[in-house]
């Protein structure tokens, strides 16, 4: 049987019609939804994703603000940014651009974002709060997988995941959630011996190494489910962390691009009406 492509496409348009719907509330009440985004530096990644927020919050009826700052702008600088736009009311969701230039300490300035401002959990609140089990505060992209998992209708509990990475935006939460439903969960990282027995026992693979096409044929096991989060750039094309030859052995898969991606970033609105 060939496996399932689980696009991104599908995922984010059902979650985009409660959002829109929920914006439309908010405006018919005089409330705003506006996201400000601070973008430090010229990192090009950054640049395509800042532009993207920014025309998915304008069509789905919201606002957006773009804050751009040089490379050369200091850490003290961002986080008094970041202060000002706490107190200003215009301002309903705040986002930090990461990875922030080397001499700024990216964690520091999303610390300082207040919580219920905070659209991607970079606040250690917001984190504490997410697990000790409120979702609602998770962070973006492993919420997306999530609702990639669910939407398709793949089985966790009782499931042996394997994920690939442990940093605090993608493969922690993901481990997280993942163990909230149930599953049984190994988190793998660049210490990790012996990685490709961990993935040949994986009924789930979830990839957050960016690493391009890292996880080889020969590592998954027949009928694994594959979500890739990584986005790797490779002679101008956008490339996962898993090499596109495992997915004939999958059950059913992510693609990059068009996959994880996608529902992401829907993930990011989302998290800007949660309260509305
Ligand atoms: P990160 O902070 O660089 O973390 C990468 C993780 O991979 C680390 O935990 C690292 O282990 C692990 N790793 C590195 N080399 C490894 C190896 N040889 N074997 C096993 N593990 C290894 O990256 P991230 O922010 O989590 O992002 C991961 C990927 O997802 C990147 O490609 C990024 O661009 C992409 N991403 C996509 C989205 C989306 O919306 N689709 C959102 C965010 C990120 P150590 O901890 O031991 O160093």
């Amino acid at each position: 049987m060939s496996a399932l492509e689980m696009r991104g496409k599908p995922v984010a348009d059902f979650y985009e019609q409660t959002i829109k719907a929920k914006i439309s509330v908010a405006k018919n009440n005089g409330l705003n939804v506006n996201l400000t985004i601070i973008a430090v530096g010229d990192d090009p990644a950054s640049h395509v994703y800042k532009n993207r927020l920014k025309k998915k919050i304008e069509d789905l009826g919201g606002s957006a603000t773009v804050i751009e700052r040089g490379r050369e702008t200091t850490e003290e600088e961002v986080i008094n940014i970041v202060r000002r736009l706490n107190r200003n009311r215009y301002a309903t969701g705040i986002m930090p651009l990461m990875p922030m230039p080397s001499h700024i300490d990216g964690d520091a300035v999303g610390a300082v974002v207040t919580a219920n401002k905070d659209v991607d959990c970079l606040n250690p609140i917001n984190a504490g709060s997410f697990f000790f089990g409120s979702n609602k505060w998770a962070a973006a992209t492993p919420r997306a997988c999530m609702a990639i998992l669910e939407y398709n209708n793949i089985e966790l509990a009782g499931k042996h995941a394997v994920v690939v990475g442990r940093s605090n935006v993608v493969g922690k939460p993901m481990a997280h959630l993942l163990l909230q439903k149930n599953a049984t969960v190994t988190i793998c990282h660049s210490r990790t011996k012996n990685l490709a027995e961990h993935l040949r026992q994986a009924d789930i693979i979830v990839a957050a190494v960016g690493k391009a096409n890292f996880i080889k044929a020969d590592m998954v096991k027949e009928g694994a489910v594959l979500v890739d989060v990584g986005i790797n750039a490779v002679d101008g094309k956008i490339v996962g962390d898993i090499d596109p030859a495992a997915y004939a052995k999958s059950s059913a898969y992510t693609p990059v691009p068009g996959g994880v991606g996608v529902v992401s970033n829907m993930m990011i609105m989302e998290a800007l009406v949660r309260n509305i």
